[in-house]
């Protein structure tokens, strides 16, 4: 049995490993030249030996499959595990920074309207009996047509209390509250309070030393001494036929296209590039739409490193064109820092139409006036992840109308084909879904043989 996978990111070398195992030939396509996909840690344009994440960041404590990995290749979580509320630390409102401790004086009871709102958008979870089946919740229709934007308006907040709710969806699901749908909230959050209750522990987040992609370089290494593994970089997929005899792609690379044939392929990456490929048998008509138009959030990082530290510790909202910022380097040794913006939804879209030198110079003022800094500035990068080919955005959202429509066809085979992938996991998202995606799709092949 041969099975064709595409995409080198945490899903494709999860299933590759999988099939491995189990004594199936593999041969793992990968557009780019190197592993760990959405994984991108950024360490040369700075000193002291610092680094930044352009892409995931954090692990969960919830996230077990990728501890396990962690564990496995002896990567090691950096600094405190923090609950996401950390994000409320300070404000820089109208020209002016505000502590948690005098945010009052510009909107009295802020964290509590905040609060009341997140309240009202969890309280649909407790219908989602099974996480990995959302769409089988009680209301799912109703839900579903809500949309985040929705119960913003309905919990009455405040200009300041909105910014805060709205920085939450731009962080959260990469995009405006208009265009996430209230039962996807309402899937994630039943899913991480099962995950934290079934392991006894609570739902924290940590960075990791060295940056997160290390565990995929680490596991595609691994793979690519397995007997049963072929590994080919630069080489994209472009056109896909498949029959009752077996599944034939059409791949092009540096010494131009070849077919390849296998008895299954797996699709482990964003949905987006995959849109420009030849499908030469027909999709289903469900499977089609769903496939074309689940949606995806763009997020640009910026990250720059300044010769000195001088800065409000923590995160902090604004309303400016950073989002957020944050010191990623704030567990790592050394005078000199750095400071990441997080922007997402339609200003993550719009910094993507300027170049990587313009988003910096433009964030690094930016950052500038909001904290005062004075000192050197020494590198840094941006990275829009809507802007990547290979990409095409930072992750799959299912907006309005989308859970009922498309979650449960997309985690269907068509005939040999099978999606992997953040986008289709329960873990949606996360570097833990793309190993939960892929793990699941390798397993379903191998069943079925
Ligand atoms: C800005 C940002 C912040 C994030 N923060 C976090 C976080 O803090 N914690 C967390 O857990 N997760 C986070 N994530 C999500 C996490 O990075 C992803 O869920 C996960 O890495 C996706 O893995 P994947 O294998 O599904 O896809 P990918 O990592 O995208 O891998 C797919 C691979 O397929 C390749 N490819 C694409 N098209 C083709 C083609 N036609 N032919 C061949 N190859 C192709 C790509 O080059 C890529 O290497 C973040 C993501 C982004 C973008």
């Amino acid at each position: 049995m041969r099975v064709i996978v595409v995409g080198a990111g945490l899903a494709g070398l999860s299933a590759t490993e999988s099939l491995a195992a189990s004594g199936v030939d593999v041969v793992l396509l990968e557009a780019g030249h190197r592993f760990g996909g959405r994984t991108r840690t950024v360490k040369d344009v700075y000193i002291n030996g610092q680094y930044a994440d352009s892409g995931a960041e954090w692990v969960d404590s919830i996230h077990w499959r990728m501890h396990d990995l962690m564990q496995r290749f002896g990567v090691k979580p950096l600094g405190q595990a923090m609950p996401w509320t950390t994000i409320r630390r300070w404000l820089y409102w109208d020209g002016k920074l505000f502590t948690a401790e005098n945010i009052d004086t510009l909107s009295p009871g802020v964290f509590q309207a905040i609060e009341k709102y997140e309240a009202l958008a969890d309280s649909s979870a407790s219908g989602v009996q099974d996480p990995s089946r959302p769409d089988l919740h009680p209301d799912a229709a109703q839900l579903d047509a809500l949309s985040l934007a929705d119960l913003i308006t309905q919990s009455g907040l405040d200009p300041v209390a909105k910014l805060f709710a709205r920085r939450e969806s731009q962080g959260e699901f990469a995009s405006e509250p208009e265009n996430v749908s209230s039962l996807f909230v309402a899937q994630q959050r039943a899913f991480e309070q099962s995950e934290a209750t079934k392991q006894g522990i609570e739902h924290l987040s940590q960075r990791v030393a060295g940056g997160t992609a290390q565990i995929a370089i680490a596991l595609g290494s691994q793979l690519q001494e397995s007997p049963h593994v072929t590994i080919k970089f630069g080489t994209r997929l472009v056109g896909v036929e498949q029959d009752d005899s077996g599944v034939v792609v059409e791949v092009e690379g540096a010494q131009g296209r070849e077919t390849l044939s296998g008895n299954a392929l797996i699709l482990a990456c964003s949905l987006v590039p995959l849109r420009r490929v030849d499908f030469r048998t027909a999709m289903p008509s469900d499977f089609h739409e769903a496939f074309h138009n689940l949606g995806y959030g763009p997020i640009t990082k910026t990250a720059v490193q300044f010769e000195q530290r001088s800065w409000e510790s923590g995160y902090g909202t604004t309303d400016s064109i950073s989002q957020r910022l944050y010191d990623p380097s704030v567990d790592q040794t050394g005078s000199s820092g750095i400071l990441m913006s997080y922007c997402g939804g339609d200003a993550g879209q719009r910094l993507a139409e300027y170049s990587e030198a313009e988003r910096v110079e433009m964030i690094a003022a930016d950052m500038r006036q909001i904290h005062g800094i004075t000192s050197a500035q020494i590198g840094g990068f941006s990275r829009s992840w809507s802007a990547e080919k290979n990409y095409g955005g930072a992750y799959a959202v299912y907006q309005t109308g989308q859970i009922t429509s498309y979650w449960n066809v997309l985690r269907q085979p068509w005939g040999r084909v099978h999606l992997a992938g953040e986008h289709v996991a329960t873990c949606n998202g996360y570097m833990e879904g793309a190993v939960e995606s892929g793990r699941d799709v390798a397993e379903r092949i191998v069943r079925s043989a």
